[in-house]
């Protein structure tokens, strides 16, 4: 699969700005070898720097996280505004670990909709924190998708990403089974088609939750997603250029 979208999230890795641009170098070098489109989720304070140094290069940026507010008082965060100042194209929304620490789903509709307005992409992260026998899980996702696309008009869809990461995959190791990611891609975009009609196919589906080189393959073979959000797996660029390797050759 030759356009998959790849999404590096370094959550708050690696220690120091030295070791991020050895990272980074070797990250990007990496990705040229490959068709893919990689996107790289580095520490906020890392972002404007990487930007002008990958400048003209293939792969692009995303925000881990941003406010929704333009500005005010609001300690410690950062806006989506700024974030596209600092030259990101992307930005997580409702990541399982920001949910953890509060992020609503109304949070994550205020989230969508002012990143839509100042031009980044949202890749919505949505996911359920356990399963049962019930199939309780399709309502959270319901629920999830939405509240996160209510204010989203029907001609955006195709300018937001979606991620299925089920909290008891990430940073375990466990990945799901590609045949369960198909079911819940067809889940999610029923979902959306009730919602917004037709247009709801053209929404792009990502999966992530201990994906690696090993894992994939199969996972863009068989999964009917458009790419992956890759955790642990981003933070050695030997791993991540193996991933990448089998991601082409899937
Ligand atoms: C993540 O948290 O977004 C993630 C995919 O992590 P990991 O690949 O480490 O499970």
């Amino acid at each position: 699969m030759s356009k998959a979208l790849i999404v590096a999230n370094w959550k708050m890795n690696p220690a120091t700005f030295k070791e991020a641009r050895k990272l980074l170098d070797e990250t990007q070098k990496a990705a040229e070898r490959t068709k893919i489109s990689v996107v790289i989720a580095p520490p906020a304070i890392f972002l404007r720097e990487f930007t002008s140094r990958s400048r003209g290069a293939r792969i692009s940026f995303a925000a881990q996280h941003a406010h929704q507010e333009a500005g005010g008082a609001h300690t410690g965060e950062i806006s989506i505004q700024q974030m596209r100042d600092a030259k990101a194209k992307y930005v997580l929304i409702g990541h399982a670990e920001r949910r953890a620490r509060g992020e609503t789903n109304d949070d994550t509709r205020l989230k969508v909709a002012a990143s839509l307005a100042k031009g980044l992409t949202p890749i919505l992260c949505v996911g359920e924190t356990k399963r049962t026998q019930s199939g309780e899980y399709f309502n959270v996702i319901a629920e999830q998708l939405r509240t996160a696309l209510a204010d989203v008009a029907a001609n955006k869809l195709a300018h937001i990403i979606i991620v299925y990461e089920p909290l008891w995959t990430i940073g375990s190791d466990k990945t799901m089974d590609p045949r369960e990611m198909q079911m819940m891609a067809i889940f999610i975009r029923k979902t959306i088609v009730d919602s917004f009609g037709e247009g709801g196919h053209d929404i792009r589906i990502l999966y992530g939750g201990s994906v690696d080189a090993a894992s994939a393959p199969a996972m863009l073979r068989d999964g009917d997603v458009h790419g992956l959000l890759v955790g642990r797996a981003s933070w050695s660029a030997v791993e991540f250029a193996h991933l990448l390797t089998a991601a082409e050759n899937a």
